[in-house]
């Protein structure tokens, strides 16, 4: 089938009534022009959190079936408002569930992994000529248990969907034109980027960049699906994530992120013996649970403390994990902080130029930002602060790049 276009639009996007007929005419405009739309939609506004709020207020650790039961039900209001909104202007829409359409994932509840999508009901729809809605961030497991693919998982629906379709085109419609050299909520003169590589948006939305989920645009990448990041609020081109081109490798940094969503954990009093940091984070990887940065301190008198990161939603998981694991292995105990932020500097420009550690601990320096940790790859830089200190530090360092407009 030719000329399919993938469309998906963001809580930000369908926030309330307006922003929800504001999205019908969009997706009208397209089909109009002659596209078979597919539209991918999330929960209106916070709705997910607010989903979430409601749970905690039950209990601190629900069942994870039940969470992705809960959750699920966000994008099922939007869907079926949106195919309302699109009848009323008189066109022929249809909503569906992820399970609906055959969106067939893993049993990981909370982040499920989608492992084949059966297409069959979308390919018929659009031949009728409708207009297909479907609910983003979710899927069912080979039961028909409803699972959920991790928050921001709406854009790995789109992204899903454009492959399986084979659609000329993924668009991401959000509430900023498209990708910026840093979240222009923070800093007033960031700058749109044109385009940038799967490669270094994989990293900038890993490293809190929330404008795309990272697992979405790993899936991108390994499909080579190309990715418009744009405005729904307006017509203007936004970004193009694409392959890498030879250009790119010119600008040594493309971006700063920050990420206040992860704590620290760490481990005091391990005895210093070889196999005791596998022992520890096979007992979280175990849990689900990914670790981030890691680091071992210069062992004393044959204990040493071993830290590491962890997004916050995991802590406390972790910390239950490792609270009878730690008299096991005989370790004096476990703390964690979650007073920390994480500031990083991405560009595959990185890999070719050197010094661009020393100009970033150089420019938190000069504002007297202590670093507490330190994590490098080929294409980025991070450092962990003070949590009150992220703001400060990513405006720093977005003028110590040159990043400004
Ligand atoms: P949606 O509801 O469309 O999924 P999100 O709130 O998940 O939107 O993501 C959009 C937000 O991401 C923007 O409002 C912006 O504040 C934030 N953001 C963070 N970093 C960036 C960046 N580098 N470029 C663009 N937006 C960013
Ligand atoms: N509504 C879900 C979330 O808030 C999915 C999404 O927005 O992409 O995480
Ligand atoms: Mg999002």
């Amino acid at each position: 089938m030719k000329n399919i276009i993938v469309q998906k639009y963001g809580g930000s996007s369908v926030g309330n009534i307006q922003k929800i007929m504001n999205v019908a005419k969009k997706v009208i405009s397209y089909k109009n022009k002659g596209f078979k739309v597919v539209v991918v939609v999330s929960a209106l506004g916070d709705t997910t959190d607010e989903l979430l709020e409601l749970a905690s207020g039950i209990t601190d650790s629900p069942p994870e079936r039940e969470l992705d039961m809960l959750m699920a039900t966000g994008e099922q209001v939007s869907v079926a408002l949106l195919a309302m909104a699109i009848h009323k202007f008189g066109k022929e829409a249809i909503s569906f569930t992820g399970a609906q359409v055959g969106i067939m994932t893993d049993s990981s509840h909370t982040k499920a992994r989608i492992i084949d999508v059966n297409a069959q009901r979308i390919r018929r729809e659009l031949e009728k000529g409708k207009i297909v809605i479907v609910a983003g961030f979710q899927g069912a497991n080979i039961d028909q248990e409803i699972t959920t693919l991790g928050r921001g998982g709406s854009d790995m629906t789109a992204v899903a969907l454009a492959k399986v379709l084979k659609a000329k085109m993924c668009e991401i419609y959000t509430d900023v034109e498209g990708v910026f050299t840093t979240d222009p909520r923070v800093v007033k003169n960031a700058r749109k980027l044109e385009s940038l590589s799967y490669e270094e948006m994989l990293e900038m939305a890993s490293l809190g960049a929330q404008v795309m989920q990272a697992r979405s645009i790993e899936a991108a990448g390994k499909f080579n699906i190309p990715l418009h990041v744009r405005s729904s609020f307006s017509k203007k081109v936004g970004t193009y994530i694409t392959k890498e081109v030879r250009a790119m490798e010119d600008v040594l940094v493309r971006g700063v992120t920050l990420n206040k969503d992860e704590a620290k954990v760490t481990v005091c009093g391990v005895p210093d013996k070889p196999g005791l940091a596998a022992r520890i984070f096979e007992e979280i990887a175990g849990g689900n649970i990914n670790v981030d940065m890691i680091i071992q301190n210069v062992s004393r008198k044959g204990f040493t403390d071993v830290s590491f990161t962890v997004v916050c939603g995991d802590l406390k998981k972790t910390l239950k994990l490792l609270e009878s694991f730690v008299k096991k292995i005989k370790a004096k105990g476990v703390t964690f902080d979650k007073g920390i932020a994480k500031v990083s500097v991405v560009g595959i420009g990185m890999r070719s130029h050197s010094g661009v550690a020393a100009k970033m601990f150089k420019a938190l320096a000069a504002k007297k930002i202590n670093i507490g940790m330190i994590s490098t790859s080929e294409i980025k830089i991070s450092c962990v602060l003070r949590k009150d200190k992220g703001e400060e530090a990513v405006r720093a360092l977005h003028k110590a790049f040159g990043l400004g407009r």
